[in-house]
């Protein structure tokens, strides 16, 4: 019988169905099937035709067919390791099935003497016999065989056949759920139900059929789940009242008077909507986005000294204690002398982090500057009212919702992000959050200059170098990047050091994954302060921290990185007002596709731009960052094929919060694609 409306079943544990135990519901969990919703998204690559029956004078060596035979004789050996044989034959000739590992008695109740009995599997030859060994499919009852058999990727454990049975079983008990989408979105879908589309996306005969109708609709069902639960998190913080904070203008001019530049107009805008949130009554949950080098710290720091003369407590939270240094270091340029803030370090002594703790517990530190370290549990803030976080890009929608609740009602939150992602992307990466972009560079940067050059003409490079540190300048060596190994990686970077440290005795330091996080914070805060004129690393140089000094970055295997990726290494240089380098190194000559990548980032400055052109070479899931970002991995849906349907879902998702519209109507499809606590309080 079908279930009416109701989706419960497909959100069952796997031991529901029959023919699933412990043993095959463990296996598949750790495969991340946990549901029996789970199960549909797992597709079949190929099929197994078992309906066609041929005769034996036909057979095929090699190929899987299903016969009809009668057991004729059996020949069980006496001997160990010697296998059971059945002869059998059927009106045109003879066939041997033969089983290892097998007990007489099963053998003689599956192939009964001279009863018809249907079998499909690979036929093989052996001695000039056709044989079949270890028949999988044999029956008396030809239709439980004669069927067409899809081939998922497997899980050892489970065989096709329980894998078919369980699925079949499942397209069987569908629920037929209660129609989510609006008339005219379903008829841009031909008008045919998720049920219906389930089974054929299980249709053999539809094996990436990327373009049909089923496979659409239900590209769009993931997507608009994953964008209506951004959104409603989003409404829902909004919610939120606060305490407003009251400001002058005064904090802001204050910090204006000391730099030596002007603020761009982006940096404005975006200053205008934090100091709008920040002013209002309702909770602030905001992204500021913008490329490497945009100046964003500049913004933060300013809105932080806002709020601090409105009285409340900020907390500034970096991924790293250098750059959670130098943002504090900043602050001490611009901030007056009476505001109290401090850098909660690891490297602190005890006291010092016992005076800042209970500091932030009785009010009298007004700002704290550090890493995820300072939302420790037994840091108390009197009275916390903004938590900014840098280079976030790691996180999570949940992870934020975290952080935001974890704040209270009265804090509001800015998260800045120097990762650009494309625009079809924004609204499930970002959609829980309102977003300011600093699209605008700083308008005395001069444009990095991209060159590229093989790997042996090195010797230009040196002589490059060489000119850079006559002149004061800096460089950043990135080593190869070698995929396959940690080991090599490590490796790589040592022989180039000690390359290096020939030529440049003395000026050069290192820096690789086996060094730990003090050790490297030294180096990095020794390169900064100019005590080396290059700094060889492996890929990680530290996201966001500001070299103004460094000028020229190397990139050797260049190949090996993605575009984003590169692009960001760019960003380590050129902060200053010289003009800055970036040498992208190839061991061998390049293709025609690598010669179009480069070309994109050699003509281009722009990360938005770039992500996309990235995205669209590498596909998606590759993009830098997205692996950790936390960001949902699509089970059909895809950014680039289906771009079309990602605006559609935008466009919906506007509709729905501009009309106000209830989206219990969704409940059945929020409830299966996200299967997350935080839609219970939703519908
Ligand atoms: P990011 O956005 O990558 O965090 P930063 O805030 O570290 O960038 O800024 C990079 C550099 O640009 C800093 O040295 C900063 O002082 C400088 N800067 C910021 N805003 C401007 C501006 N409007 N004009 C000139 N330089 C600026
Ligand atoms: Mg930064």
């Amino acid at each position: 019988m079908k279930n009416k409306n109701n989706y419960d079943y497909l959100l069952a544990d796997l031991t529901k169905l029959n023919g699933v135990g412990k043993k095959t519901m463990e296996i598949l969990k750790k495969k991340k099937v946990n549901n029996i919703f789970d199960l549909l998204w797992r597709l079949p690559k190929s099929y197994t035709d078992r309906t066609l029956v041929s005769k034996i004078c036909d057979l095929q060596i090699g190929v899987i067919q299903t016969i009809r035979i009668v057991p004729l004789k059996y020949q069980f050996p006496r001997v160990r390791n010697l296998p059971n044989r059945v002869n059998c034959i059927d009106e045109t000739g003879t066939i041997d099935c033969i089983f290892f590992n097998s007990h007489e008695g099963y053998v003689r109740k599956i192939l009964p003497l001279n009863e018809e009995i249907t079998i499909s599997g690979k036929i093989s030859n052996y001695k000039g016999r056709y044989q079949i060994t270890n028949p999988t499919y044999i029956s008396q009852d030809s239709s439980l065989i004669e069927n067409i058999d899809n081939k998922y990727s497997l899980t050892e454990g489970i065989t096709e056949k329980t894998y078919n049975k369980i699925i079949n079983q499942i397209l069987k008990n569908l629920p037929i759920l209660t129609e989510w989408h609006d008339k005219d979105i379903l008829k841009t879908f031909n008008n045919e139900s998720w049920n219906e589309f389930i089974i054929k996306l299980h249709d053999p005969k539809n094996i990436e059929n990327f373009k049909s109708d089923f496979y659409k609709r239900l590209a769009y069902d993931e997507i608009l789940a994953s964008f209506l639960v951004n959104s409603e998190i989003r409404k829902k913080i909004k919610k939120i009242k606060k305490v407003s904070k009251n400001f002058s203008g005064n904090a802001h001019n204050n910090i204006i008077s000391k730099l030596d530049f002007t603020l761009t107009s982006d940096q404005k805008i975006s200053l205008n909507d934090i100091n709008k949130d920040l002013n209002s009554k309702s909770k602030m949950f905001r992204l500021l986005q913008g490329d490497v080098g945009s100046g964003k710290t500049i913004v933060a720091l300013i809105s932080s000294l806002s709020v601090v003369t409105s009285g409340f407590q900020v907390a500034l939270m970096a991924p790293t204690e250098i750059l959670a240094r130098q943002h504090y270091s900043l602050a001490k340029e611009l901030f007056p002398k009476n505001i109290k803030f401090e850098l909660l370090s690891s490297k602190s002594e005890n006291s010092e982090k016992k005076r800042i703790v209970k500091g932030l517990e009785n009010n009298e530190i007004q700002m704290v500057f550090g890493t995820h370290a300072i939302f420790q549990k037994k840091i108390i803030f009197a009275n916390l009212g903004y938590i900014i976080i840098d280079e976030q890009h790691k996180f999570g929608v949940r992870q934020r919702k975290l952080l935001s609740d974890k704040g209270g009602d009265n804090c509001d939150v800015l998260l800045m992000s120097a990762t650009p992602i494309p625009r079809t992307l924004t609204m499930s990466v970002y959609g829980d959050m309102d977003v300011s972009i600093i699209k605008e560079k700083p308008s005395n940067r001069k444009e990095v200059k991209t060159y590229s050059k093989l790997e042996n003409k090195i010797d230009d490079v040196i002589n490059f170098v060489k000119k850079e540190i006559k002149e004061g300048n800096q460089i950043f060596w990135v080593c190869p990047l070698i995929e396959e190994s940690k080991k090599l990686d490590h490796q790589s970077s040592i022989t180039k050091y000690k390359f290096l440290n020939e030529i440049f005795p003395n000026k050069v330091a290192l820096l690789h994954g086996k060094i730990d996080n003090e050790e490297k914070e030294e180096i990095l805060n020794k390169f900064l302060n100019k005590k080396y004129s290059i700094l060889v690393s492996t890929t990680i140089i530290e996201v966001g921290i500001d070299f103004p000094n460094a000028n020229v970055i190397i990139i050797e295997n260049a190949n090996k990185f993605g575009l984003s990726q590169l692009h960001q290494l760019r960003g380590r240089v050129g902060r200053g007002t010289k003009q800055a380098s970036c040498i992208l190194m190839f061991k061998s000559n390049l293709s025609v596709n690598a010669k179009k990548r480069i070309n994109i980032l050699k003509n281009s400055n722009d990360g938005f731009e770039i992500s996309e052109e990235d995205m669209k070479l590498r596909g998606f899931g590759d993009l830098l960052g997205f692996k950790q970002s936390g960001i949902k991995n699509f089970r059909l849906a895809d950014p680039i094929q289906n771009e079309d349907l990602f605006l559609m879902a935008e466009k919906q998702i506007k509709k729905i919060e501009l009309e106000n519209i209830d989206i219990k109507k969704y409940k059945a499809l929020l409830k299966l694609y996200d299967q997350a606590d935080i839609i219970n309080d939703m519908v």
